[in-house]
């Protein structure tokens, strides 16, 4: 990394666990120090040593704007000047809930919190309180943020660094989380032949984003959907990703499967700092004050975040929107594939809509096992090829590549090219 990166990095590395506020930050699974960031603008990023990249990473998939659109910043200015913060109720919330609602209908009653994590923690407790059961069935790979119940063999950070299970969560708490392969709804129907009165929700992600881009089997969001209902569980489907992502009303939309609870995050904050999670209005209305399910926040609703969220979900309804994302996905994705042919280096490449997942693999990649085959290595190699050609992708083998609106065709094919030449080396 550049001079003022390193020194930056060596400096925080006296205050936080790793130099950094959230663990792949940290660049360990791809070897090398992270860049630190100045400043971003659309598709682009640049680092404190003046080296601007096309960036992939999206703050992990929120800005599918891009960086710094001129419209949300310019909703934070005018929020802020009117307060950052009051710890009562704003129009700014009915707001933002009326453009989530118009795209997720399924999200008869909602609740806005601060993050990713907050909004799975609290839809696992609503289900909890609502079938007045403790099971959980959860799916290998799966990251649903970082609460005790959800960090059972999770992906994401937890997957490369190789500690499935957390210190620190309770085991008498970890054993009501039963985890199973995803896409395989044998596994599902089997632990529920056995156990479906113990259960109180499943939680998936629609479609995997935190082992790398996984789709789901033609049947398994439904066959999910039909299994919960026969036993009188919750069906929670974790779009914290694929919300507003792979269409504007995400998975249950592009699926056509409608779950009983929702979680989203990532976009619907516009790049600040919110969660949702919501579903069925007999199911929400058991949360304080109008039931026992107790739920709270001092920055939910935060007025800059709300504001943020309803520009950019604005944004999001021109005509065309996800079309164009979809083109622009499959045409990084051809091109990233044939990079890898021509270099005739073994690589699966998965894709919905504007998510996507190169895997270092021959195997084709349905669930964690065959996700697991990848060579990590040869990721670490890639990656770094990658950035020292201006191109700053996931710093993790299990994540996604997100392309924005902002992302140019001559992104894609500058980033088609630097592939090509680092596959070539990498080959060679
Ligand atoms: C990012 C993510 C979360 C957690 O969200 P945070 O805002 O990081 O707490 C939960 N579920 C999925 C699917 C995610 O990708």
């Amino acid at each position: 990394m550049g001079d003022r990166s390193t020194q930056l990095f060596q400096e925080a590395c006296r205050y936080f666990p790793g130099g950094v506020s959230s663990p792949v930050r940290a660049f360990r699974a791809v070897g090398g120090d992270p860049f630190f960031v100045s400043h971003a603008s659309g598709s682009q990023i640049t680092d404190v040593d003046g080296r601007s990249y096309i960036d992939y990473l999206g703050s992990w998939g929120a800005l599918i704007l891009g960086h710094a659109h001129p419209r949300v910043v310019a909703a934070i200015q005018k929020a802020a000047e009117a307060g950052t913060s009051y710890g009562a109720p704003t129009e700014g919330e009915t707001r933002l809930a009326r453009l989530v609602q118009a795209a997720f209908p399924s999200l008869e009653r909602m609740r806005f919190v601060s993050s990713g994590t907050e909004a799975c923690m609290s839809a696992l407790r609503v289900a909890r309180g609502f079938t007045r059961r403790d099971g959980l069935v959860k799916f290998e790979g799966c990251y649903h943020g970082h609460a005790d119940s959800l960090l059972v063999k999770a992906g994401s950070g937890a997957l490369t660094l190789g500690v499935p299970d957390s210190l620190g969560v309770p085991a008498d708490l970890a054993r009501h989380t039963l985890t199973l392969p995803y896409n395989d709804l044998e596994a599902v129907r089997s632990v529920f032949a056995g156990r479906g009165r113990e259960i109180a929700a499943v939680i998936v992600e629609p479609v995997a984003g935190n082992m790398g881009v996984i789709a789901p089997r033609p049947g398994f969001l439904e066959g999910l959907q039909a299994i919960t209902r026969q036993y009188g569980a919750l069906l929670i489907f974790d779009e914290v990703i694929t919300g507003f992502r792979i269409a504007r009303g995400g998975a249950q939309e592009r699926y056509g499967v409608r779950p009983d609870l929702t979680c989203l995050g990532k976009i619907v904050g516009g790049g600040l700092p919110v969660g949702v999670y919501g579903g069925r209005a007999d199911v929400l209305e058991q949360v304080a004050p109008l039931g026992g399910v107790y739920q709270a926040g001092t920055l939910s609703g935060n007025p800059l975040a709300m504001a943020a969220g309803i520009e950019t979900l604005t944004l999001l309804q021109a005509p065309g929107f996800y079309a164009d994302l979809e083109a622009k996905g499959r045409r990084l994705a051809d091109g990233l594939a044939e990079a890898a042919t021509a270099a005739r280096i073994l690589t699966q490449t998965n894709r919905v809509g504007s998510m996507l997942t190169s895997f270092f693999t021959g195997v084709p990649v349905t669930d964690y096992a065959a996700a697991k085959t990848s060579d990590t290595a040869r990721y670490g190699l890639f990656f770094r090829a990658m950035l020292e050609r201006g191109i700053s992708l996931a710093p993790s083998q299990f994540e996604a590549a997100f392309i924005s609106a902002a992302h140019s065709g001559g992104d894609l094919d500058a980033t088609v090219a630097a592939a090509r030449e680092a596959l070539g080396l990498m080959a060679g």
